[in-house]
């Protein structure tokens, strides 16, 4: 039998990306084929691009999708050919410690669609079942590829479990800083403060509603959170960068008491100083927070359906699969833009 073909972003080095054709994934029982229709281009995948977080390759990179189930294995029950879906890209053993504690994040047999097996910067994308989501029929495709930035998202706010009546500052507003604002006001908090240099994602944030929006080439950010606070700093405090500098500033913008989340990924290497006597005289939780996972997929799910989310307004450009490479690179180099998608027409 002739083996099919399928189009195909795949990466064999660092900058070298060829759109190539190659095998369409055979499926096993318990695997889904998907046919891709939208996938959106993550922060990471620069650094994938780059070279700065090591991939096996060739790899096919692409973890934010959504697409119709093309075919199922003789296993599968959760959906069936025609469904809208979308995957949890984390694929865990179920077994290890960390599985059985609910927190499959830490598997040690963890692997990542994108990021250690084919992901969906392609025409199709295989997905085991018990990754895979069905998405309500009338959710857009854009928004069903949205899911998995914004079930990082929801994660990142269920481990700061902000409180009614908080004051919640952000540093960035890319897409994720612009999702944790929108979000912290779901979650009841009185005021939302963002800063950002980028003057599109500036104004951005303020056509978004968000409560104070500094800008950090004119204001300092620090200074600014003070001053809303009685000198006290915020509640609540997310970095959603991941620089040193802006790191230090999170820690001065956060009140005794108070929560930093650190959700910006720094480079690995990267090192702060800090002062545990900080830490520890003002009593601050610190909490990272780097994926989705299990329920937060659901909740995800549950609120672009119900339109309380609206993935349109942080989405602002697409792209063809033919010119990923271009949309990774302006991903990374032109903050002007705040979300692509690559777009796959049928
Ligand atoms: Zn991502
Ligand atoms: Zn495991």
């Amino acid at each position: 039998m002739k083996t099919l073909k399928m189009k195909a972003a795949v990466l064999y080095k660092p900058e070298e990306m060829r759109i190539e054709e190659i095998p369409v994934p055979e499926i096993k029982e318990d695997e889904i084929l998907i046919r891709v229709k939208r996938c959106g281009i993550c922060g990471t995948d620069p650094h994938i691009y780059k070279g700065r977080f090591p991939v096996p390759t060739p790899l096919v990179l692409g973890h934010e999708f959504s697409g119709e189930v093309v075919k199922v294995g003789s296993a599968v029950t959760t959906v069936k050919v025609g469904d809208k879906a979308t995957a949890d890209i984390n694929i865990a053993c179920g077994n290890c410690y960390f599985c059985r504690m609910g927190q499959k994040l830490f598997c040690k047999d963890i692997v990542q669609i994108g990021v250690h097996i084919n992901g969906a910067f392609a025409e199709y994308v295989k997905v085991p079942e018990s990754s895979v989501y069905k998405l309500p029929n009338n959710m857009a495709w854009e928004e069903g590829a949205y899911v998995e930035p914004l079930a990082c998202a929801i994660h990142g706010q269920e481990r700061a479990n902000i409180a009614i009546g908080s004051t919640v500052a952000i540093i960035g507003a890319g897409p994720m800083g612009l999702t944790h604002a929108i979000l912290s006001k779901m979650n009841g908090a009185s005021r939302v403060i963002i800063s950002e240099l980028n003057q599109v994602r500036l104004q951005k944030a303020r056509d978004l509603g968000i409560d104070y929006v500094i800008d950090a080439s004119k204001d300092d950010p620090i200074k600014a959170v003070l001053e809303l606070t009685d000198g006290r700093g915020a509640d609540v405090v997310f970095e959603v960068v991941g620089t040193i500098p802006t790191y230090k500033q999170a820690f001065r913008m956060v009140r005794k008491g108070g929560v930093l989340v650190a959700y910006g990924a720094a480079p690995a290497d990267a090192v702060m100083d800090i002062r545990p006597f900080d830490i520890y005289s003002k009593e601050l939780t610190i909490v990272g927070s780097y994926a989705g996972t299990y329920n937060t997929w659901v909740k995800a799910i549950n609120l672009i359906s119900a339109k309380r989310f609206i993935p349109s307004n942080i989405i602002t450009k697409s792209v063809s699969l033919d010119n990923v490479v271009e949309g990774i690179i302006e991903a990374e180099n032109n903050k002007d833009t705040i979300k692509i998608m690559v777009e796959i027409p049928d």
